[in-house]
């Protein structure tokens, strides 16, 4: 007997006959002795209503506001599983994020947990009920409703399986478990029996949309032991987040290839090559909340240096502004750009103990004629930026260089 949480996804409630299949699960996994927190999404589309509805009445609608009306969408769904359970002869009950209570900070609709209060939810488990717990919603010290940035549902289930100390948070979603890369874009990827946390970061934060990065994050923490499976398919263990590397398995150098449309490149041409200029371009927009991902800086030649970095495509405009503004301040030649770029990553832990990696990369892509703009490394990552227009050539042609299609040799 084990206490489970289990997280369900907007497609997994997208309808009643979905929400009635979902307590099926439940029931089920209840009838096997197992003690169960179930954390729902809103509806899909619902979440998206919600912002449009708030976009059409005010421009920029007020923060705290905003999270009264987005939290309503999961308040919908703990009510109908609760309903759904209850006909079935399940015993259960819902919480919103303030019932229970989940408190956050007070960064409305990007807002973090602090601490949970687990004292309810553990009287209804010892009581022999299912607890079903709204996602994505907390609350703040002052008692405000907060929310925890889109597809914050996975960051609550597994920070309350962090509070209750659970056996296993399982996330259920439309997919049965975390691919070599988007099964969309190349049919070959396979799903991993498991991945390791370390990848899991990486991946999440390069694009791969499966787990919010929060939760990974979360996990990673707490040491809640995670794994991704399928809600609309029967059986399968889906994909396990391990934390310990298994030192007697041959490492694939390459577990996994992340994309990522949300690019936009800068570029600051003919600047004084002195210090400081660094500084100079990018405090700026640092100081304007606008991210920065990779980032080159020439080699200066007589005097003067080229610099270029990305952005998230949204703030591109933002971003050319801002600069065009500094051009004369930063004594710049020319301030230009280019938003239809993507940031193609191969990621595995086997890089540690691989040379090479980076140039077979490069030598896949040249060969199919994909120029590289940009490159950034870590430990156990490669991303490159190229043309938005090659981003799925560039993700096949990785995915068959390194071997994922094929089984991994155990
Ligand atoms: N309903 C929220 C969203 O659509 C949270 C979630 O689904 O995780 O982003
Ligand atoms: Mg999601």
């Amino acid at each position: 007997m084990a206490l489970i949480v289990q997280k369900y996804g907007g497609t997994s409630v997208g309808s009643v006959e979905r929400i009635k299949n979902v307590a099926k699960r439940v029931a089920k996994t209840r009838a096997e002795g197992h003690d169960v927190v179930v954390v729902v999404s809103a509806m899909s589309g619902e979440t998206n209503r919600l912002v449009a509805l708030a976009n059409e009445m005010q421009a920029f609608p007020d923060p705290r506001e905003l999270d009264v009306v987005l939290s309503t969408g999961e308040q919908v769904t703990i009510g109908l599983l609760a309903m759904a359970l209850k006909d079935i002869g399940v015993d259960a009950k819902s919480y919103t994020g303030w019932q229970v209570a989940v408190q956050t900070d007070t960064a409305h609709s990007k807002a973090r947990i602090e601490q949970i209060d687990d004292s309810k939810m553990r009287a209804d488990l010892q009581a022999g009920r299912v607890v079903i717990v709204a996602g994505f919603q907390g609350v703040t010290a002052d008692g405000d409703i907060s929310t925890l940035g889109r597809g914050g549902s996975d960051t609550s289930a597994v920070a309350l399986a962090a509070a209750l100390k659970a056996d296993e948070c399982q996330i259920y979603t439309d997919v049965d478990g975390v691919y070599t890369t988007d099964p969309r874009v190349v049919p070959e990827a396979r799903r991993m029996d498991t991945v390791s946390f370390d990848e899991m970061l990486e991946l999440a934060s390069l694009g791969s949309k499966v787990l919010q990065i929060r939760s990974v994050e979360f996990a990673g923490k707490y040491k809640v032991r995670l794994r991704v499976l399928s809600s609309l398919q029967e059986g399968g263990d889906g994909t396990l987040i391990t934390f310990e590397e298994d030192e007697n398995m041959e490492q694939a150098i390459v577990s996994g290839i992340a994309f990522d449309k949300n690019q936009a490149r800068i570029n600051v041409r003919g600047v004084p090559d002195k210090p400081g200029i660094a500084y100079q371009i990018l405090g700026a927009v640092a100081d304007a909340n606008i991210d920065v991902d990779m980032i080159i800086q020439n080699v200066g030649n007589e005097g003067t240096t080229d610099f270029s970095f990305t952005v998230p495509r949204g703030d591109y405009q933002p971003t050319l502004d801002l600069l065009g503004k500094l051009k004369n301040t930063i004594g710049a030649d020319e301030v230009s750009g280019d938003d239809s770029v993507c940031k193609v990553s191969i990621v595995g832990v086997g890089m540690r103990s691989h040379v090479g990696v980076a140039s077979r990369m490069f030598r896949a892509l040249a060969a199919d004629n994909i120029n590289i703009q940009m490159i950034s490394t870590s430990e156990i990552k490669i991303s490159v930026l190229i043309d938005e227009k090659y981003m799925e050539l560039a993700t096949r042609v990785l995915h068959k260089e390194f071997e994922l299609d094929k089984e991994k040799e155990a």
